[in-house]
């Protein structure tokens, strides 16, 4: 494992430690926010584990990118649950609780990379306007 790989598993596990259920918490209910309650509190190591084995199946581009292969994004089942793996690691890593507006963007317009200082939380039309980009930058 690189030491960068190491670096971000760290910051994760430390998110994942300080996540709490805000006073808010029980307005918010959805099935996704519960999913992802139940992996910070329950599974969260299980959850590290499994950001490693994808970070470290990746590929790394010239470009900096951290791919993995297959034409479209790859999803990830974990735990009762299918989310991209770009969601899986970046909700992982940050543990943060995100709302159906929510989504995870790349700076990098390439869906297929799950590098974790590639990945950003935004909005929906944000990502919207990212679409727009990359389709611009022909990626
Ligand atoms: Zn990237």
């Amino acid at each position: 494992m690189t030491p960068e790989i190491q670096t971000w598993l760290d910051v994760g596990r430390k998110n994942l430690s300080e996540y709490y259920r805000t006073e808010f918490h029980e307005n918010l209910r959805n099935p996704s926010r519960d999913y992802w309650t139940k992996v910070f509190e329950d599974y969260a190591e299980a959850a590290i584990v499994r950001v490693a084995d994808l970070l470290q199946e990746a590929e790394l581009q010239a470009d900096g990118c951290m791919v993995l292969g297959g034409k479209t994004p790859r999803k990830v089942k974990f735990r009762g649950g299918r989310k991209y793996a770009y969601q899986f690691v970046h909700t992982v890593l940050t543990a943060m609780l995100t709302s159906y507006e929510d989504v995870v963007r790349h700076t990098c317009h390439n869906r297929n990379c799950i590098r974790p200082d590639h990945l950003i939380s935004g909005t929906r039309a944000d990502n919207y306007q990212d679409e727009r980009d990359r389709r611009y930058l022909g990626r």
